[in-house]
């Protein structure tokens, strides 16, 4: 079969032909497999085939070779969760209100996993970290359609690794869906893929991390790289290659300094909005093209739909970024009403969210990106590619209406009638502990237009709050404390900061320092259970229970499904000799959890000491099973035993103990 690839110009578009046997979903005996990568935080100018001249992606570079290159790709959400239902949904944020960390997938959203399945495709995703996980805060509703959805993570405890807790390294990624491409099952299937490693901190594991010692990003990149070959290798041993559709994006870049802001969300521009694209379709049709027009990655749901021969549902706001012409060609699906190519919208609430000022929202169209912000910018970025220059103030009438086209777009893409979901204040506080920061004022409900400060008079703050905020979960409580210290002087109500400097003073055992600071972050924001409940425990430390008490009350009156709240809870109450009070919170303790080590064992002895031995033995029976290597759990039943007269059982209870107890105890 030879392949003829014809090159027309238009005005502003390379448009590529080539003439080949149609595509047609009709003709494939089956519907082609289908495998997506995101690559988290890769910017586009990393990439060998997009020009990056730093060799870091051979494996992707070859693949280019045999797919459709996009080269000027832009994230509509600059964060991985809501850019992630971006790419899965083919709607904008504000249509499908994922932009709202933490809300649930609404079912009637389209949804690209759940429409393959229908269509009978076995579907599987394998992701990198916590934020995608379903059952985490962040994306709820993302399971939606998986018949697999590997992400099973946990919150960091202190002292683990977070390569075994929050997150995996792609080499894990890539052998658990090796796994399960080895896994007999039915065909066509859709495989997401996504690998996380780097977004930061940028640790890549050896010979990587010493190979880009100079750069670690440039070394995550590499080693991502390195994965997906051994993906695609895969692939192609089990013949499975040829056939698929494979697609290879990012859901946002990474900011390195350039307009201020370090790491990703804030802002709008190119370094964390320009992100690579590649697909490759079944045979390698079209291998080596070039699309160098403007797409988004609300364009890719439905250009995998169509390219797998499924027509997108209507409510899909993208568009396939590939079409059949009269002639049976595929060629490129040029907007022929959009002077320069289609407009690309993205948007951010993260400054918003995080700290109370102005969201952003960003129109690229022709040859301008316009940013609507407090002080609004305009960038020629045919003469200015890195938008160092704001024209606004020159090129009004450019500026307003590159505006109303925003405002217009918004207008016609946001959902109407449903109204934007709240968060409760637990919500909020998961998603802080998965990384995103949250004011703690509650979300801001009902305007489009979150206006506060122009987040880029405050870029520093926001850095130095987010390195504050990676050393505190390397647990650098010293490297942390001046970071916030300086957050604290810019925005000295922000309650998560005042939070973080009493969780840093407390971690080095200082409760005097850390007291004022979670005070402070529990009267900024009273809703806050976690407030609440570190300022109790920081009480408790300084032996004053009585104060703990309340505080911990407060946090179980906010967060009443938590276990260990309970049994903090409780404990205080005992403290307090509020015996009454105690019973009842072990018992809701045990309720929610009743495997709790801790509860099961404080429980017994609470009932023991109270004269009810019989009432604690199946406590302290409980808590060795679960535990049966604490010493404490036996001795506390011997005690049990003896009062009840079982004198055997008590014996080898006690021997038990004492060779739990032993220190050079064999078990
Ligand atoms: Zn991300």
């Amino acid at each position: 079969m030879s392949l003829r690839k014809g090159l027309l110009h238009t005005t502003l578009l390379a448009i590529y032909i080539y003439s080949l046997p149609v595509l047609a979903a009709a003709q494939y005996a089956t519907l082609p497999n289908i495998v997506l990568i995101t690559i988290d935080t890769a910017r586009a100018d990393a990439m060998g085939f997009l020009g990056s001249k730093d060799g870091l992606t051979p494996n992707l570079d070859q693949l280019a070779r045999q797919s459709v290159v996009f080269t000027r790709t832009f994230a509509q959400v600059p964060l991985t969760t809501p850019s992630h239902a971006t790419i899965l949904t083919g709607t904008y944020p504000q249509f499908n209100h994922l932009n709202d960390l933490g809300t649930a997938l609404a079912k009637d959203i389209p949804y690209l996993p759940d429409i393959l399945h229908q269509r009978g495709y076995r579907t599987a995703a394998i992701v990198g970290s916590q934020v995608l996980d379903p059952n985490s805060a962040a994306v709820p509703g993302f399971g939606r359609g998986f018949d697999f959805y590997d992400a099973d993570f946990h919150s960091r405890r202190p002292g683990e690794d977070r390569y075994h807790s929050v997150e995996r390294r792609a080499s894990v990624v890539v052998d658990r869906a090796i796994s399960w491409l080895n896994h007999p099952g039915g065909q066509p299937f859709f495989l997401w893929v996504h690998l996380y490693d780097p977004h930061d901190p940028y640790d890549p594991p050896p010979p990587f991390h010493d190979r880009y010692a100079s750069n670690l990003y440039h070394g995550e990149i590499a080693y991502s790289d390195f994965a997906i070959g051994k993906l695609l290798n895969k692939l192609r041993e089990q013949s499975l290659f040829d056939g698929a559709i494979i697609a290879v994006t990012a859901d946002h870049g990474e900011a390195f300094g350039e307009h201020g802001e370090r790491s990703h969300g804030f802002f709008l521009y190119d370094e964390t909005v320009h992100v690579p694209l590649l697909i490759k379709l079944p045979q390698q049709h079209s291998p080596a093209t070039r699309v160098k027009s403007r797409v988004r990655l609300v364009d890719i749901a439905p250009t995998l739909l169509w390219a797998a021969g499924i027509d997108p549902p209507p409510a899909i706001q993208g568009e396939s970024l590939l079409i059949r012409t009269k002639q049976g060609v595929i060629t490129e699906n040029t907007d022929a009403d959009a002077p320069g190519g289609r407009a690309a919208y993205s948007e951010t609430d993260y400054p918003h969210r995080a700290f109370g000022w102005s969201a952003l929202y960003a129109w690229r169209a022709g040859k301008y990106l316009y940013v609507d912000a407090p002080e609004p910018e305009l960038y020629d970025q045919s003469v200015d590619p890195a938008a160092q220059h704001n024209i606004v103030s020159a090129s009004k009438a450019v500026a307003e209406t590159m505006a109303s086209q925003l405002q217009e777009f918004r207008r016609k893409t946001s959902e109407s009638g449903s109204a934007r979901p709240e968060l409760n204040s637990r919500q909020l506080e998961q998603l802080q502990a998965l990384g995103y920061v949250t004011s703690g004022y509650g979300h801001a409900a009902g305007t489009d237009h979150e206006r506060g400060p122009d987040p880029k008079g405050k870029i520093q703050v926001a850095n130095a709050l987010h390195e504050a905020l990676l050393d505190m979960e390397d647990d650098h409580f010293n490297d942390a404390i001046p970071k916030l210290e300086q957050v604290l002087k810019e925005e000295p109500t922000m309650p998560l900061a005042n939070l973080e400097l009493g969780l840093a003073w407390s971690s080095q055992e200082n409760y005097g320092k850390a007291l004022p600071w979670l005070r402070h972050a529990a009267e900024l924001n009273p809703e806050s259970g976690r407030a609440h409940f570190e300022l109790g425990m920081v009480l408790a430390e300084t032996g004053d229970w009585n104060r703990a008490v309340s505080e911990l009350e407060a946090a179980v009156k906010r967060i009443p499904d938590s276990d260990e709240l309970h049994f903090d809870l409780a404990t205080a109450y005992e403290h307090e000799e509020r015996i009454e009070d105690a019973h009842q919170e072990f018992l809701s303790a045990l309720r929610i959890n009743p495997d709790q080590y801790r509860a099961n064992l404080m429980f017994g002895r609470l009932l023991g000491m109270h004269g009810d031995p019989l009432g604690a033995l199946p406590y302290l029976q409980k808590a060795v099973k679960v535990q049966p290597d604490s010493p404490d759990g036996h001795k506390f039943l011997a005690n049990i035993y003896t009062e009840l007269g079982q004198v055997e059982n008590a014996r080898r209870e006690q021997a038990e103990a004492e060779q739990l107890a032993a220190p050079d105890k064999t078990h």
